[in-house]
């Protein structure tokens, strides 16, 4: 199997699942190896909302992606390409990720923010926009036009462009420019798109091929194809195998993202679909699920990393999650509560603090609240997904996810 490549980048696969398509591995990177399945965590503006990067690396968190769109918009990518790239930047050490910004580009531009939650049963229609909102993104062939989310200025995404604020922004895994459609557009949009999305691929290759060139006095940067295809097994699969083949003068993608619209009881099955397409010696991100159950489904059917904004969103909204479910701080059944906020975790948070002085913070509003949370929450996380490739290696996946989704969803 293909290792580390002269360029620093690589993946090594590991064991693979009984009876599935999931598997360990390690991917390379000029930054620090990432032992897959990896949890990322989410740092859209280079920062992980509320916590500082060493705590995020002391609760283990092997990597951290941000958002292009939004480092574009501010604080504007050439301000990260000069501070010497996004980890320099943010003070993070090991390997990170920027994705296109299509995903913003598209859904801020519509007014809807939660895809993934999304229902497909509801109308068809390619003009759909979220109820009150102007839409801010007009989708062509050579790109998308936008106004920004901050100020309304007119700006413009094409292939070419995406590349090089990434490339600016200097992450070490890239994602080529996708469009984002929702589970609302018809079929007939959404055969369009793909095709469109392959050639905005073939695009980003030629880009980021000449940038790499270009910019050979900063470490390798490993661009990943988008799959989309929305809920369509042929529309996904050909996708796949489109990506996959695909060559511009030599250069190929060195790993695979998932992206677009996804219900969540088909995340599995979809996710099964693209990985049964896409080579076993490249790694594949599933870009953007919220919750335990879905990491157990997109690791099982071939996801190597995924990135999840839940833990640390949620937190600031004193939501904690434990192995018997998620539940919220600001109930009175905290206010007298002097243990952890879950007995035995090993984070930093439930070392030093009690439930009832994070009830208090939140109650009083005070900002450490969302930070001792955050780091609960996130750490939770990262565990549990440590738990999933340890499950994976001993050959007890299955045993494993029984397990703890039984327990963790019991109450409902
Ligand atoms: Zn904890």
């Amino acid at each position: 199997m293909t290792g580390q490549e002269a360029s620093g980048f690589g993946f090594t696969p590991g064991v693979e699942l009984r009876g599935g398509r999931g598997r360990t591995g390690a991917i390379h990177t000029p930054h620090g190896d990432i032992a897959t399945p990896a949890f990322i965590a989410v740092g859209t503006k280079a920062t992980v909302k509320a916590v500082t990067p060493e705590a995020v690396a002391d609760l283990g968190a092997q990597a951290v992606l941000a958002n292009a769109y939004h480092l574009y918009l501010q604080p504007g990518s050439e301000i990260v390409d000069a501070a010497g790239g996004l980890g320099a930047f943010m003070n993070w050490a090991g390997p990170t990720l920027t994705d296109s910004g299509g995903f913003q580009v598209m859904s801020l531009g519509v007014g809807f923010k939660k895809v993934l939650a999304m229902d497909a049963a509801g109308v068809a229609d390619d003009d759909v926009i979220a109820e009150g909102k102007e839409r801010l993104a007009h989708v062509d062939e050579d790109g998308v036009t936008f106004k920004s989310h901050l100020n309304g200025d007119l700006h413009r995404f094409t292939p070419e462009v995406s590349m090089r604020v990434q490339h600016e922004i200097g992450a070490d895994i890239i994602f080529a420019f996708d469009e984002l459609t929702t589970l609302r557009n018809t079929r007939a949009y959404q055969e369009e798109s793909v095709a469109r999305t392959h050639r905005w691929a073939g695009r980003c290759l030629a880009a980021h091929d000449e940038l790499t060139r270009e910019r050979s006095h900063r470490p390798y940067q490993a661009l990943f194809g988008v799959v989309q295809g929305a809920q369509y097994e042929d529309l996904r699969r050909r996708a796949a195998r489109g990506l996959a083949e695909l060559d511009v003068s030599g250069r190929r993608f060195d790993g695979f993202g998932i992206g677009g619209a996804l219900e969540k009881e088909k995340l599995g099955t979809i996710v099964g679909w693209c990985a049964d397409e896409l080579p076993v010696d490249k790694p594949r991100h599933l870009l953007g699920i919220s919750e335990p159950d879905d990491f157990f489904a997109a690791i099982a059917n071939g996801a190597d990393t995924f990135d999840c904004v839940n833990p640390s969103r949620v937190a600031r909204n004193s939501a904690v999650y434990g192995a018997d479910g998620r539940y919220n701080l600001l109930t009175a059944a905290s206010r007298r509560h002097f243990g952890p906020i879950e007995d035995g975790c090993d984070c930093y948070t439930c070392a030093h603090y009690t439930r009832a002085y994070l009830h208090h913070l939140f109650k009083a509003k005070e900002m450490l609240g969302a930070t001792l949370a955050t780091i609960h929450n996130e750490r939770f996380t990262v565990r549990l997904v440590d738990d999933i490739r340890a499950a994976i290696e001993q050959g007890r996946f299955e045993e494993f996810r029984a397990a703890f989704l039984g327990r963790f969803y019991a109450r409902r």
